[in-house]
């Protein structure tokens, strides 16, 4: 296990306890009740608590003992400078399709930490592996009952899971996801899809010992997300993967539509979910909104554009005025994968009267792909492309572009420097109702 550093605070939240005792940015808890907290859950649990004594380290370095009385479940209202005080648990597997190796080198080393840390997974949704964790982390899951997790599981037969990930220690998925089974702890599942690897029978063997775990009050396998494998121009090379084509692509949404619908026939629910992105090489329609039930991989992006113009007509109806005054035009930026899923909400924003807003639908030459999601634009690409364009009074940018909580986009670029050189104003958007409200307030 690593270090435990003390818990650095960056803000107190005004009228909080916090506040009230006395708590500054740069103070950093070293103990609670006697036990030093290892991440942000040891912390939540140790404040779940009417009694606490805290040993806390100034920004002097001067040791200080409190103590709060309050309710068990009244926050102290503290923010902190990571999550993970004894720092990030890392990776060992090299799959060849890993995102963290097809960056384009000279970054941040930061950006090229690979996570496989299942404190995140459990706070944030991120996906790990299970293939790092020693007894005392599994012990842990099941004492604090941290579920659901997020595990990749690419395939279930084990030679093909040690393929995939390039390590030995990949082939126990299958009784890992019965000691969640026995303790009744749940996963929410992906498989991202790399033609001639685990496509075909062994994507077919794999959602089929996925969706057996769909069983009983809490099944052990909440949702599985199907993923296409993506690939940067930055790949290290040679590797054994084949981007997916948009006959491949076709042939997957058959397969997993079929299994899908027998699933729900037999469960109760579809279980397994195409990713976005399949429909959109594919050139097919979108599922509808029904199909995706309660939307549950909706944090891994499944079932995002369906549910975008879901809320956007929802919202519309009751926020998008007849008419604006003074008039005004606005850049809408978007992947250029999307541009035609996205043309019914423009043409609804355009209707307004006053209201222009011009779609640019990239691509991202960052990455060097022809087809892109939103998520992966860049500063790069938006430079690339706006650089002379009339962008009028600004640009509508969604925020899937930034990375989590930053205002900088994936190449490490931030808004405020794409802003300066576009001499423009950008607004970050998250979700329909900004969308709406932004175009109606720029
Ligand atoms: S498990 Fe994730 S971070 Fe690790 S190598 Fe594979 S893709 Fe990369």
């Amino acid at each position: 296990m690593n270090t435990i550093q003390p818990a650095k605070i960056t803000r107190v939240l005004p009228d909080s306890i916090a506040a009230e005792t006395g708590f500054e940015a740069g103070d950093a808890i070293v103990a609670i009740n006697g036990t030093c907290p290892r991440d942000l859950i040891d912390y939540q649990f140790l404040c779940a608590d009417e009694f606490l004594e805290l040993e806390v380290v100034d920004a002097t370095g001067k040791t200080h003992y409190l103590e709060i009385e309050k309710d068990y479940d009244q926050d102290l209202g503290l923010e902190f400078e990571t999550v993970l005080f004894d720092g990030l648990i890392q990776c060992n597997n090299h799959c060849p399709f890993c995102f963290i190796d097809q960056q384009p080198p000279g970054k941040r080393s930061s950006l090229y930490l690979k996570d496989d840390d299942y404190r995140l997974s459990f706070l944030y949704g991120s996906y790990l592996t299970l293939t790092n964790l020693p007894p005392r982390e599994w012990q842990r899951i099941e004492q604090m009952r941290l579920s659901p997790l997020y595990v990749s599981v690419h395939a279930t037969e084990p030679e093909v899971r040690m393929r995939l990930l390039k390590n030995p220690r990949a082939g126990q998925i299958i009784q890992q996801l019965q000691w969640f089974q026995a303790r009744r702890l749940q996963v929410h599942a992906q498989v991202v899809v790399c033609p001639g690897i685990n496509d075909g029978q062994h994507l077919e063997k794999t959602l089929e010992d996925l969706a057996s775990f769909y069983i009983g009050e809490v099944p052990a396998v909440a949702s599985v997300a199907v993923v296409p494998v993506g690939l940067t121009r930055f790949r290290p090379q040679p590797d054994e993967l084949i981007p997916v084509t948009q006959q491949k692509a076709r042939e997957v949404i058959s397969q997993v539509q079929l299994l899908g619908r027998r699933f729900r026939q037999k469960f109760g629910s579809r279980v397994v979910w195409l990713a976005d992105e399949w429909f959109l090489i594919a050139g097919e329609e979108l599922p509808t909104a029904s199909e995706y039930e309660e939307y549950p991989q909706i944090d891994n992006g499944v079932g995002s554009i369906r549910l975008f113009i879901q809320q956007f007509t929802k919202a519309a109806a009751k926020l998008l005025p007849p008419k604006i005054s003074p008039p005004k035009k606005l850049t809408w930026v978007v992947g250029n994968a999307v541009e035609k899923a996205f043309q019914p909400i423009l043409k609804q924003l355009n209707a307004v009267e006053g209201l222009e807003v011009n779609m640019q639908a990239l691509s991202s030459d960052y990455w060097g792909q022809s087809i892109s999601v939103t998520g992966l634009l860049t500063g790069h690409d938006l430079l690339l492309n706006l650089q002379g364009q009339d962008l009028g009074t600004g640009i509508l940018l969604p925020n899937v572009m930034l990375k989590h909580g930053e205002m900088v986009f994936l190449d490490d670029v931030s808004i405020e420097e794409v802003a300066r050189q576009l001499n423009t104003k950008i607004v970050p958007i998250a979700g329909v109702e900004e969308l709406i409200n932004t175009c109606i307030q720029f």
